[in-house]
């Protein structure tokens, strides 16, 4: 597999409705898309660190896939062809300060773009993942905080590849984040995580901590 860091992470909003309703949110029509930079990038075995003194700092569990062969206006085929990998990551967000941010018309890129704020867990073959059908969920200090099912998305995988490249043209190693399921909230120093992706080799677990 490429060893390519990402030009960029693209990120969906709002892609599963139960999510959107619990923060008051429509259901979008078209994908909301933004962008994390590289900078933003950590292992999820290194641990997360949330910024200091400036709010609540939220969990939202995300398959993940990555692009292995260059995207510009590409169709539902070339984008199921040009992802060569998937994985979960987490796409942290400061809440407090996007209300903030939202309400005042900004972009967000404050709450979503930090450093450390695109936690992203080991890559495995998509050969493993059924992407229409594929199940995840988050338990935070042994209790499940997060299910997801890719069969709940508004816009699926390989339709959201494809629509992000007449957008962005994806390079080699750039990382699509699909949006997360509903059950997001507030980090705490000390919890302990533990992700799950039910493959059909099996589950597949990552773990990691809030540092500090
Ligand atoms: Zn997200």
């Amino acid at each position: 597999m490429s060893t390519n860091s990402p030009s960029k992470i693209v990120c969906v909003g709002r892609n599963y409705a139960d999510h959107a309703k619990e923060l008051g949110n429509a259901v979008p029509d078209t994908p909301i898309l933004f962008i994390k930079p590289p900078s933003s990038l950590r292992a999820l075995a290194d641990g997360i660190v949330i910024p200091q003194g400036l709010g609540e700092c939220h969990f939202e569990t995300e398959l993940c896939v990555r692009i292995g062969t260059p995207l510009k206006n590409a169709s539902r085929e070339q984008a199921a062809l040009a992802i060569d990998a998937v994985t979960l990551g987490l796409d942290l967000t400061l809440r407090d300060l996007q209300n903030t941010l939202k309400a005042n018309g900004h972009p967000w890129e404050r709450a979503k773009a930090f450093d450390g704020a695109c936690l992203l867990g080991e890559w495995l073959s998509p050969a493993m993942l059924d992407l229409a059908q594929a199940e995840f969920e988050l338990q935070i200090n042994g209790v499940q905080r997060q299910h997801g099912h890719t069969a709940q998305m508004i816009f699926d995988v390989v339709g959201l590849v494809a629509h992000i490249s007449h957008s962005f043209s994806l390079c080699v190693g750039d990382v699509v984040m699909t949006g997360t399921p509903a059950g997001v909230a507030a980090l705490q120093a000390g919890d302990q995580l533990q992700m799950r992706l039910h493959t059909q080799l099996g589950a597949v677990d990552w773990h990691t901590e809030v540092l500090g």
